[in-house]
């Protein structure tokens, strides 16, 4: 496979760009080797600068849930753009997406359109502590949230112990604030609302961590938190960035059937385009600047080609059997996965919500972040390579999930079993 073109850009972007990338997962730097530069991509997949071909389940990170370049998105961003890229005055189109996000996601009485999936969560958990008086936030090990200093914080030692920042540059009064619990556990996320629940703004939860590998919630888990958080008038959010629109047209919400109080979006929703939010319950939501005292802004949020491209990618998977069909198109491949792995005499298990699925090289079923990074990693970076080489483009690490695509026919999820079969003999060392 020639690579010489990227490997050209790899180095020039080095040079200027930090590790050559505007976002670290891109730079391979958990599997090793160097990145490929897209050209271009269309449905299940990506091309590269020197022309190879990908079968894609990365789908940008999870806004391609109907595949690459879909026509209706394109054309919808061309028409948009042709009126003009931003205006600084409302548009009709941002009408239009509150009131499509109201009727397809439970719980979303008011809606605040952003730039991106951090600035969602961030702008969440100021409208948590604003509306409940109250400093301390709770997340999980191996959730992400977006690069905001409250989330890039780990547990202390011992329990019900104050964060710890994981990144140089987040303050340690900051990170203070900041409680986590292990995710799955029922028992600790109890103990700690018993110690200090007074003390809790909000509980943010990945319901499905897609940040972990994936993770799916044991059964009653999702609706233990709500409770907690009720019992003790702290607000449950759920970072649906990832679930939204993608594990059921309304997210983990509507899969589970909890509702949180406030619910933040991002990658599907801008179908492609730079575009978050954050929602929840109307009395929370008027807590919100201008019509409530807690400020947040953004000179570019509600963007009309933005708006439209969201707008266009909720169209379509609003189609009568689109995440039934996701969902079959994910365990038939997973199934497949496993079949492969089993033949190779390679210990593999998949986890699979909806369109989002992760795999882990391990005989456990795994459920909790402590297995997840307990898994075979190495084995891991072996086979991502091994697909690679023959086509395959699988997240670049082994602590993220993958997307299935609506473009994904049967064709491409033959040819990925067929690759896995070579690259799980491979992984095997
Ligand atoms: C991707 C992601 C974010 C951050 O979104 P950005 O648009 O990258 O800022 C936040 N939460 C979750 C669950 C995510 O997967």
């Amino acid at each position: 496979m020639d690579t010489s073109r990227s490997r050209e850009l790899f180095s020039r972007a080095r040079a200027l760009m930090p590790g050559g990338v505007n976002s670290p997962v891109r730079a391979f730097g958990s599997v090793g080797g160097e990145p490929f530069f897209a050209q271009r991509a269309e449905g299940p997949f990506l091309f590269d600068v020197d022309g190879n071909r990908y079968i894609d389940y990365v789908g940008s990170w999870g806004p391609m849930v109907a595949g690459h370049n879909h026509p209706a998105v394109r054309d919808a961003v061309l028409a948009a753009a042709r009126d003009g890229l931003s205006f600084g005055v409302p548009n009709p189109l941002e009408v239009t997406m509150a009131e499509t996000l109201a009727c397809i996601v439970p719980g979303c009485e008011m809606v605040r359109m952003v730039n991106s999936g951090t600035e969602a969560t961030l702008s969440a958990i100021r409208l948590a502590r604003g509306a409940t008086g109250r400093a301390r936030i709770v997340k999980f090990e191996g959730c992400y949230h977006g690069h905001g200093d409250s989330f890039l914080v780990k547990a202390g030692s011992g329990a019900l112990t104050f964060g710890v920042p994981t990144s140089p540059g987040v303050p340690k009064a900051l990170a203070d604030l900041t409680l986590t619990l292990p995710y799955n556990d029922f028992d600790a996320a109890t103990a700690l609302f018993d110690e200090c629940g007074a003390d809790i703004a909000g509980l943010i939860v990945e319901p499905v961590v897609g940040n972990a590998n994936c993770l799916p919630p044991r059964d009653g888990y999702l609706q233990h938190l709500r409770a907690l958080c009720t019992r003790h008038g702290a607000l449950l959010i759920f970072d649906e960035v990832m679930t939204g629109f993608r594990v059921a047209l309304g997210g983990a919400q509507e899969r589970y059937g909890v509702t949180a109080d406030l619910a933040t979006f991002g990658k599907v929703i801008g179908g492609g385009m730079p575009v978050g939010a954050y929602g929840g319950r109307r009395e929370l939501m008027e807590q919100v600047s201008p019509s409530g005292p807690v400020y947040q802004a953004g000179t570019l949020s509600g963007n009309p080609v933005a708006m439209a491209a969201g707008l266009a990618m909720l169209g379509l998977v609003q189609a009568p059997g689109f995440h039934a069909a996701l969902e079959a198109k994910t365990n038939a491949l997973c199934d497949g996965l496993e079949a492969a792995a089993r033949d190779a005499g390679v210990p593999f298990t998949t986890n699979r919500v909806g369109g989002m699925f992760g795999l882990f090289f391990s005989s456990e079923r795994i459920d909790t972040y402590a297995q997840a990074l307990a898994c075979d990693t190495k084995a891991f970076n072996r086979f991502f390579h091994a697909m690679l080489e023959r086509g395959v483009y699988l997240a670049p690490s082994a602590f993220e999930a993958a997307f299935m695509s609506s473009a994904h026919g049967e064709a491409e999820l033959d040819a990925t079993v067929a690759a896995a079969r070579d690259a799980f003999r491979i992984a095997k060392g």
